[in-house]
């Protein structure tokens, strides 16, 4: 078998043991169509590499003979960590190869916007204590994954643009690697949260799946046939800049129309103060506030959050319209506005749908912290640190 059948063969073959967790050889040749010899020889190559260990099967062998093994990623072969930059807080996680949680915390974060020199002093400073902390130091990880708001090209850890930095275009990942000496895998923290969902979460053994992130602004992740979806640039997915009004209202993007200048805090403001002003109240109120008044009967208030949720109801029933997903699933630490679920939303999303003689796509919904950001950004740097392992792996074979 020519060399680069067997690196993708290693590879596809690794991808389907960690997303079964564990499983036996004969399983693992019919849902890869590789051969069942193929399947022996290049796990065995994977076992040797210390990627991939036996383990002991659970279920009952079939009559005498050798015990039945399973295959199962081996968790000590690498040690990575995730982290997610917010407003005021760096959260960390330290998982190994398998994904198991070794340790977490969260340092506050200095300023919100800063520099590019020194948010990676900060960053890299943030990840030497932890490491520390953790007992293994930034020499016993073998990556880092950082999830950030903003435009990356996640291919090399380059932000276009990002709300926490001054300045535009910066090398993030390349900085950052430079001063840990270290491989580092910047994100869209949206793109992983899906990374999350997909290995730790509602979206474990989904192929394809959406993620709606619901923080500040609408965000998106997209997993088709079990790869995170990126676009060519990496500005795809902004779920919050589709166009839901023509010469509609003004979003902070500068253009008209879109999804988030009727859904975001600011759109919901921004409408009361209006509101309110035609009623004579005066004032604007905090978001909270405008909530309580809804929760309470207060007409206006429940009018505007009834608008956000039939208009985000519409964009959500265009995604399943482009792409058909098994599974929708509406993340976020601010899920407690409710008004983006109710059950009139999800009705009105399912309404919209394409009609055929089949269930629609199951809608649940998430609510988590930013620890679990930081175990998407993790599970990017496993990715990451895999390929590495088996693009070293190919080259010692050829
Ligand atoms: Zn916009």
């Amino acid at each position: 078998m020519a060399q680069d059948q067997r690196h993708s063969g290693r590879s596809t073959i690794l991808a389907a043991i960690r997303k079964a967790g564990r499983i036996a050889r004969v399983d693992l040749a019919r849902q890869t169509d590789i051969s069942p010899p193929t399947v022996t020889a290049l796990t065995a190559e994977l076992i040797a590499e210390g990627l991939v260990e036996e383990t002991a099967t659970d279920r009952p062998s079939a009559g005498r003979g050798r015990p039945r093994v399973d295959l199962a990623v081996r968790g000590a072969a690498r040690r990575v960590a995730g982290l997610k930059l917010t407003n005021q807080a760096i959260s960390m996680v330290i998982l190994d190869f398998a994904g198991e949680e070794l340790a977490e915390f969260s340092v506050p974060l200095e300023q919100a916007q800063a520099s590019i020199a020194d948010m990676v002093a900060e960053i890299a400073r943030a990840v030497r204590a932890g490491a520390d902390e953790a007992g293994c130091g930034v020499e016993g990880l073998a990556g880092l994954g950082l999830g950030i708001s903003g435009i990356v090209d996640a291919t090399r850890g380059f932000v276009y643009w990002s709300p926490s930095l001054q300045e535009r275009n910066a090398p993030l990942g390349e900085l950052l690697s430079q001063a840990l000496s270290l491989p580092v895998f910047v994100d869209n923290d949206a793109n992983l949260v899906a990374m999350a969902e997909k290995y730790f979460g509602l979206g474990r053994g989904v192929s394809d799946f959406i993620v709606a992130t619901i923080e500040n602004g609408v965000g998106m992740g997209i997993v088709l046939g079990d790869e995170l979806y990126r676009g060519t640039r990496g500005c795809g997915a902004e779920f919050g800049h589709i166009k839901v009004e023509l010469d509609g209202a003004l979003c902070r993007c500068g253009q008209r129309g879109c999804l988030e200048a009727y859904v975001a805090d600011y759109a919901l403001l921004r409408e009361a103060a209006v509101a309110t002003d035609l009623s004579g109240s005066g004032d604007a109120r905090s978001l909270d506030a405008l909530f309580e008044a809804a929760k309470n009967g207060d007409a206006i208030a429940q009018s505007i959050f009834r608008r956000a949720g039939r208009i985000f109801a519409m964009g959500l029933a265009n995604l399943v319209n482009i792409f058909d997903p098994q599974l929708i699933i509406l993340s976020g630490e601010r899920m407690q506005y409710d008004y983006l679920y109710a059950d009139e939303v999800i009705e009105s999303i399912r309404e919209s749908i394409v009609q055929i003689d089949l269930p629609p796509p199951d809608i649940q919904i998430h609510k988590w912290g930013d620890q679990m950001w930081a175990k998407g950004a993790a599970a990017f740097a496993i990715e990451g640190v895999a390929k590495i392992a088996l693009e070293n792996l190919a080259n010692n074979a050829a």
